[in-house]
């Protein structure tokens, strides 16, 4: 449900900026999207299949680039980088304090667009 709405304004977007540029077609989309996020890769090209089925989106190639996710200790000020996969938790590696604030890992960006 929640990569319905995400894909929805994607395609706008991509849209949006393929008409500004007088394309005729899509070829292809890369996005970034942040590990944190809980987009699953799967459901959001199946929601774009549908979702530009007669745009000049239709049939474009989807890469999907994950981007680590970067927190920031509020106690030594430490950024570092977690590894979600390895399940280290969140504290600081520095002080070993669990204040610490996420500075990226959920974003969601159409980083290029091939359009021809
Ligand atoms: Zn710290």
């Amino acid at each position: 449900m929640h990569e319905l709405a995400v894909t929805e304004g994607m395609l706008k977007v991509v849209l949006r900026h393929a008409e500004r540029n007088q394309a005729r077609k899509v070829v292809g989309i890369t996005l970034q999207i942040g590990e944190m996020s809980d987009i699953v890769d799967e459901w959001l090209r199946r929601y774009f299949d549908y979702l530009s089925r007669g745009t000049i989106a239709e049939g474009a190639e989807i890469t999907i680039r994950r981007t680590p996710a970067v927190f920031r200790c509020e106690d030594c000020g430490e950024e570092y980088v977690v590894n979600i996969k390895a399940g280290n938790g969140f504290s600081c590696p520095e002080c070993g304090t669990n204040k610490v604030e996420m500075v990226s890992g959920r974003e969601f960006l159409v980083q290029e667009l091939k359009v021809i």
